[in-house]
């Protein structure tokens, strides 16, 4: 038996990234190429497969250590020799292709209809790529188990949750009103009311791609799709509001098929069954208006169900294992986070494990473990389950394609969308962090033009390719966190020079107009001598962040510097103007802010 140290092989154009899941254990047994950890960087999330198959001896990873080439994951017990590390896991906007695939199978039977692009999942990267491939000349059809487009986004992601923070934002500042002495009687919540402001919000959205998708000529199939082979799709057709099998069935063949089954909300197994346990989409059904609410795992989503939830009355507890909450935003934006939430919550359990949880009558009796663990289980009205999403790789047939498929039910794609078969391209929550509506857009046009350019002979569209250099992330809570780029903490972690801009919103006149100047606006510039000063990453906190964060990718993705963005007119007086000043401040000719002591 030999002691291998398996280490971290070429992981393409990034110096260190962060471990964010941790897939083995010591005593395990793993085979070789079977992945041992995730890691993410702000472009791509990859697994990292094992050199050797053996025994795990030792870990020497945890969650949130930052990793980079040769950085040792394990030492492992086996039987093999020692060999080089694995071949270099290249960078792509997807999980790494480390999955192995099985032979395709092949489809000898008759088909329903042909397209040129069948599209699998309606969310909002399978219609953008079935509408994109569609005004760019294709037949297409679009293939969607539920009765409406929008998949989890508009149905029960995105849009419900922003329909509920609105009114929750319009309540909080309704109280707030009583101090600059305009007072409103308490609040009277119709719960009924509410659900159906926000079906309506959905219904009007869902309602318009649906015609959209008739206006483009697009076939919607009403069914739960599975591969047959590379060129064939079969589609077990469903009814009713969630997916009931009819019995009957369709064969679609297609020259091209993009794959956009997204995910789903992690359930932790321990958890009993009980209407009082939830997950983001129980969440959004309002079923009750709990007095105690626990929310577990302490990310974007969880913090803005939580956010809703409290103003409607509940007092909340967070049990996250990371030692942060918002994890991947810079500290100093968080904090202003937390310091104006503070009052919402009786705790905030950081470094701590979620163990077990029993339903009584009085509610759901929860126990944790670690730093921030009370002695007792406590008790709560609702539980709401926010530990992540996990990629529906696995539940489409993929091995009948011949599809690569990792362990954790990721596709692995290139950066033009296609998966290691050239009939199958994949986009969307399917292919890797971060999950966000955004990127799936954006990578469903690049898999529509590559396709359109392959079949239509058009050499410029057949280059079409997903270079995005970043991905902004807001946290829609209030005030609001957005973020892009390299962070603070990436930098520092990686050992880049940078410069940065900081204009507190204390100087904003909106700001104060507002009454909410508690915030701040960030610029980080490359202070390398080969960086040009330019740009890299920004963060805001503040009301409205996440409408404004997109100016910074704009200007990251143009390769702006200080100058051109402190030269950039903003209009006065907005909470846009910050974007502007903070760049005035990197550029020292901010005249809205002290000046700054000369020595
Ligand atoms: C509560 C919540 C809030 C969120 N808020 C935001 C936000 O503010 N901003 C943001 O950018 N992102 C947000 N997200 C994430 C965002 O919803 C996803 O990143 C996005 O929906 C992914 O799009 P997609 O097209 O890849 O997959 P999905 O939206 O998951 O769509 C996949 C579709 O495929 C269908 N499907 C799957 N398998 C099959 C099959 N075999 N046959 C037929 N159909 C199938 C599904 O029914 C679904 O409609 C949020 C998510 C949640 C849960």
């Amino acid at each position: 038996m030999a002691l291998i140290e398996v280490q971290v092989p070429d992981i393409g154009d990034f110096d260190e990234v962060g471990v964010i899941e941790v897939l083995v254990k010591a005593g395990d047994s793993v085979k070789a190429e079977q992945s041992l950890i995730t890691v993410e960087s702000d472009k791509a999330s990859m697994e990292i497969p094992s050199s050797h198959a053996g025994v795990v001896k030792e870990l020497r990873v945890k969650l949130g250590d930052k990793v980079a080439k040769g950085s040792v994951i394990l030492s492992l017990e086996s039987a093999e020799a020692a060999a080089p590390a694995p071949a270099p896991v290249a960078a792509a906007p997807a999980a790494a292709p480390v999955a192995v695939a099985a032979p395709a199978a092949q489809y000898s039977g008759s088909s329903d209809a042909e397209y040129d692009v069948v599209v699998l999942g309606g969310g909002p990267g399978g219609y953008s790529a079935a509408f994109r491939a569609a005004d760019l000349g294709l037949k297409v059809a679009l293939v969607e188990r539920y009765s409406t487009l929008g998949g989890v986004c508009l149905n029960v992601g995105c849009i419900p949750t922003k329909a509920l923070l609105h009114v929750a934002a319009v309540m909080d500042e309704a109280s707030h009103l009583a101090d600059l002495g305009v007072a409103f009687g308490a609040p009277v919540v119709d719960l009924d009311k509410l659900r159906a402001h926000k079906a309506k919000v959905v219904g009007k959205l869902t309602g318009g791609l649906a015609a959209m998708a008739k206006m483009r000529k697009v076939t919607v199939v009403r069914g739960y799709g599975t591969l047959l082979d590379p060129q064939h799709l079969q589609v077990e057709l469903t009814e009713g509001e969630a997916q009931a099998k009819t019995g009957a069935t369709q064969t679609l063949a297609f020259k091209r098929i993009i794959l956009a089954a997204g995910s789903q909300a992690v359930r932790l197994p321990f958890l009993p069954q009980d209407d009082r346990i939830v997950d983001s989409t129980g969440a959004l059904g309002l079923a009750s208006k709990p007095e105690k609410m626990l929310i577990v795992g302490g990310g974007i989503i969880g913090l803005e169900m939580g956010t809703v939830y409290s103003t409607l009355g509940a007092r909340l507890d967070v049990v996250e294992m990371l030692p942060t909450l918002m994890t991947g935003a810079d500290r100093d934006l968080v904090k202003v986070w937390q310091k104006m939430n503070a009052p919402r919550f009786d705790r905030i359990m950081l470094n701590t494990k979620t163990v077990s949880a029993e339903a009584k009558p009085d509610g759901i009796w929860v126990k944790f473990e670690g730093e921030g663990a009370p002695t007792e289980p406590q008790r709560y009205d609702l539980v709401l389950q926010a530990v992540g999403r996990t990629p529906n790789g696995k539940k489409i047939g993929a091995d009948k394609a011949g599809v690569a498929v990792t362990d954790r039910g990721f596709v692995p794609v290139d950066i033009q969308m296609r998966t290691n078969v050239p009939s199958v391209f994949a986009i969307g929550d399917l292919v890797g962090q971060p999950m966000l509506a955004h990127k799936a857009v954006h990578e469903a046009h690049v898999a529509a033009e590559v396709i359109a350019g392959e079949l239509l002979g058009d050499a410029k569209l057949a280059k079409s390719a997903f270079n995005a250099r970043v991905i902004p992330s807001v946290a829609y809570t209030d005030p609001e966190v957005a973020w892009v780029g390299v962070t603070e903490d990436d930098a520092k972690a990686r050992g880049l020079k940078i410069e940065k801009g900081l204009f507190p919103w204390t100087a904003s006149g909106r700001a104060i107009a507002n009454t909410r100047d508690e915030g701040f606006t960030k610029l980080i510039f490359d202070a390398s001598p080969e960086g040009g000063h330019r740009v890299i990453g920004g963060g805001i906190v503040g009301t409205h962040a996440g409408d404004m964060i997109g100016e910074i990718a704009l200007a990251i993705e143009m390769g702006a510097d200080a100058v051109d963005i402190g030269k950039t007119i903003h209009p006065h007086p907005t909470l846009g103007e910050s974007i502007g000043m903070a760049a005035e401040v990197a550029h020292g000719s901010c005249t809205d802010v002290p000046p700054v002591k000369k020595r």
